[in-house]
């Protein structure tokens, strides 16, 4: 657009005016910079000094008149906006383009020419239909010729002039109002509790307000230099972009994660972003977990205690509802109730109870809803049909409401310490009685004794068949009977065994089994469950044989109508070995249980019962150092448990003595060495019948002396405890000169020591003294015919 000034021809000037407007039509968001356009391009286009677009304070656009644009521009145009609003003022509706002369203006308007010091003006309203949104003022028209042309110009031009003006108008309102409500917006944001960031497509930080400023320490300006992946603590850069990407597809996701602060600290976040605009323009609020996860932190780990608590606690802890049904239980608990883990909830504690102790629980549980706390002991009976005895605590639960939800139960099992106190109980109780009847015995015995010695005599003395005869006859019986009971009430003050050695309690049993099926009515069964890794006990087998036969008694007499007895051992894992036997009879009512032990005590027909046997049972097992124990239920049989200490026999005894074998042996030389001079007498006597020849020795150096001497005996009989050099010094001699000569250790008490030694040599075999003829017999039989 050069050169306007002189006679511009009008295609050129329609073509300069279509490129003017599409240039314009380039500003339309933008009053302002249209109009510096529109005036810079038309000051040019009409030669004039000066050109100024006036906005009024219309409707549609906003606020008070004002200059749009002003071509040249100036510093301030407050007064020119002043003066030009008087025009308007002056002139307030010109039809359209005015051209107004100084020499032929009204005085109003030429001194306000004046002031402005131009001599020619025109004014342009620009109206979009009936309003008047703007003017256009040019002054000072230089080339008052082409004046016509200018306005001519102009009054062409204006409505679009007026539609660009007020459109632009229009759009400044509009964004004006969106940017108010922004500004709106992010005040409301910056307030937030939650933090909040701004974030671009490319993951650029674009804002971030105070809440997330103060949450991470950083002031807007740094966020802002951040980009999206340098916030988290754990994520890798890749990671992070990733996770961009994927919020990007989805456009709105929720996730936790780990926030760095300034400090390089860092602070748990829960993160929901919303993508917008085509993924470019994603938001995100940020909620500081911290405290939620303090808190999630306590409650796990007072969770983690308490569990651990109700884990390790040697106390059965439980919560049942109303109805009694099991709603927690810890370990121990379910220990208690003989039930797998977890197990017991669901399952009602009538499933554990008899009638009478679910009677019993029940009205404590009725008690309880008066909010009583109370502590009973209780017998349940397992899954596995083992009574228990617990005790039991138990507290009512009540809800908000106070009412009655059930118990917490805090228990233990005291089956096992009630059991000890029972059996201590006992062990004080028979300890007072034995030693009552020992003293009592032992009087007695002398007062028999006087008794008997008179008796007999003058029963001696009298001829048969007088009066005197046969009271002193009585008497005599009547003192031996006497002597019998006293017998056994000896045996039963008794403490200790004499003459123990390894004993196997299934042959034994087996024995016995084989007495009692000779002898007791057919319907009883006997059933033998043994053992076969029982090992031995150190013990009296006749002592032992008159427990069981006693024990088999009461079993018979308590099964009138049959049954069955059984005949039990097993070995234990602390190495003790258990005795039962058990019958199907009749049981004990719990007062008898209390005193059967007790001598004199029976509940059987005088003349019937003694009621010496279990006092005997029980003082034979302690004094083999073993336990008792009896187990008994009214009409549910009995079951009488004892337990012994094994024997620390490493292998089986070398010889088992059957009393039944054939006991004949080819004739030997046999060496016997014992210094007690009755034992010599009646060995070698018995050994004499057996048909062997004897050689004697006093001592072990004796003995070996007639070794020396070239004495080869077949066999050695060996006393253990002599003078000298006794059997243990004699014992490795005899066996460096006669290795292939069975030995035969002969011992009054089948202690360690001597099984040990006869242990650590070949060929010897313990004998116990005393020893009977058919015993000897069947000890010789078992070595000699062993191969
Ligand atoms: P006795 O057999 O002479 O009565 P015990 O000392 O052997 O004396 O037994 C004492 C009491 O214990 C018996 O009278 C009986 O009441 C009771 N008793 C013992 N064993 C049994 C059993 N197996 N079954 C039932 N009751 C028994
Ligand atoms: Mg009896």
């Amino acid at each position: 657009m050069t050169d306007m000034h002189h006679q511009p021809d009008e295609a050129a000037v329609q073509f300069m005016i279509v490129d003017f407007l599409s240039e314009i039509l380039k500003f339309s968001e933008s009053p302002r910079e249209m109009g510096q356009y529109l005036t810079r391009q038309l000051r040019e286009l009409l030669g004039v000094r000066a050109v100024v677009m006036l906005q009024h304070g219309a409707r549609a656009a906003s606020g008070s008149p004002r200059i749009v644009a002003i071509e040249p521009k100036r510093a301030s145009s407050d007064d020119l906006l002043k003066h030009l609003l008087q025009m308007v003022d002056l002139y307030p509706e010109p039809g359209q383009a005015t051209l107004f002369l100084r020499a032929s203006v009204a005085p109003d308007l030429a001194r306000v020419m004046d002031r402005l010091c131009i001599t020619a003006m025109s004014m342009t309203p620009l109206r979009v239909g009936e309003l008047r949104v703007g003017t256009l003022f040019a002054l000072d028209h230089l080339d008052l010729q082409r004046s016509d042309d200018v306005v001519r110009l102009l009054n062409t031009l204006s409505p679009v002039f007026a539609l660009i003006l007020r459109n632009a108008l229009h759009f400044e309102a509009q964004e004006a109002k969106v940017l108010a409500q922004a500004e709106e917006y992010r005040a409301l944001l910056q307030s937030t509790l939650d933090g909040y960031l701004v974030i671009g497509g490319d993951g650029a930080i674009l804002d971030a307000n105070e809440t997330y400023q103060r949450l991470s320490g950083y002031s807007r300006e740094e966020i802002l230099a951040l980009h999206i992946n340098q916030l988290d603590a754990h994520e890798t850069r890749q990671e992070a972009a990733q996770r961009l990407d994927l919020v990007k597809q989805t456009k709105s996701a929720r996730f936790q994660a780990e926030h760095l602060r300034k400090d390089g600290s860092s602070f748990p976040v829960e993160v929901s972003t919303t993508f917008v605009h085509n993924q470019d323009l994603g938001i995100a609020f940020i909620r500081d977990l911290t405290e939620r996860k303090a808190a999630e932190t306590a409650l796990r780990d007072s969770e983690a205690h308490y569990r651990e608590l109700m884990e390790m606690l040697g106390e059965g802890v439980c919560m049942v509802d109303a109805a009694e049904t099991f709603i927690m239980a810890n370990p121990e608990a379910e220990r208690i109730f003989g039930v797998g883990h977890n197990e017991l909830i669901g399952m009602s504690l009538r499933t554990f109870l008899e009638d009478a102790e679910w009677e019993q629980v029940r009205n404590h549980t009725r008690n309880r809803l008066e909010g009583i706390k109370d502590a009973y002991e209780i017998v349940i009976r397992r899954l596995d049909g083992v009574h228990r005895t617990l005790q039991i605590t138990v507290t009512p639960r009540v809800d908000g409401q106070g009412v009655f939800i059930g118990s917490l139960a805090v228990t233990r099992d005291v089956t096992d310490e009630l059991k000890t106190k029972e059996a201590l109980r006992l062990a004080q109780k028979m300890e007072s009685l034995g030693n009552l009847a020992g003293g009592l015995a032992h009087d007695m015995n002398n007062v028999l004794g006087a008794i008997l010695g008179l008796s007999t005599t003058h029963l001696d003395l009298q001829p048969e068949g007088t009066r005197l005869h046969s009271t002193f006859e009585t008497i005599t019986k009547a003192c031996l009977r006497g002597r019998n009971m006293v017998k056994s009430l000896l045996d039963f003050a008794r403490k200790d065994m004499a003459g123990v050695r390894p004993v196997s309690l299934n042959s034994l049993l087996v024995e016995e089994a084989r007495l009692l099926e000779r002898t007791i009515p057919a319907n009883i069964a006997i059933k033998q469950d043994l053992d076969a890794g029982v090992g031995a006990i150190l013990g009296d087998p006749d002592a032992l044989s008159l427990v069981l036969m006693n024990l088999c008694v009461n079993a018979v007499d308590a099964m009138p109508e049959g049954g069955s007895l059984t005949l039990r051992t097993r070995s234990l894992l602390d190495g003790r070995v258990l005795l039962a036997v058990e019958d199907s009879g009749s049981g004990m009512a719990p007062e008898t249980l209390e005193h059967a032990l007790e001598p004199f005590f029976t509940t059987k027909p005088q003349g019937k019962g003694t009621g010496l046997g279990l006092s005997l049972v029980y003082s034979t097992v302690k004094a083999h150092h073993g336990e008792l124990s009896l187990q008994s239920r009214s009409g549910q049989g009995t079951t009488i448990e004892m337990r012994f200490p094994g024997a620390k026999v490493h292998t089986e005894p070398s010889v088992r003595i059957d009393p039944e074998a054939d006991a004949k042996t080819a004739s030997l030389r046999i060496l016997l060495v014992d210094d007690d001079e009755l034992i010599r007498q009646s060995v070698s006597a018995q050994l004499e019948a057996m048909e062997h020849r004897v050689s004697l020795a006093t001592s072990g150096e004796e003995a070996m002396a007639l070794v020396n001497l070239g004495l080869r005996p077949g066999l050695v009989i060996l006393d253990m405890n002599m003078p000298g050099w006794g059997g243990a010094h004699t014992l490795p001699r005899l066996r460096q000169a006669l290795p292939e000569v069975p030995i035969l250790l002969s011992t009054g008490r089948a202690d360690q020591r001597a099984i040990d030694l006869a242990h650590a040599y070949p060929g010897v075999t313990i004998l116990a003294k005393p020893f009977s003829f058919r015993e000897l017999q069947a000890t010789f039989a078992a070595i000699l015919l062993k191969d």
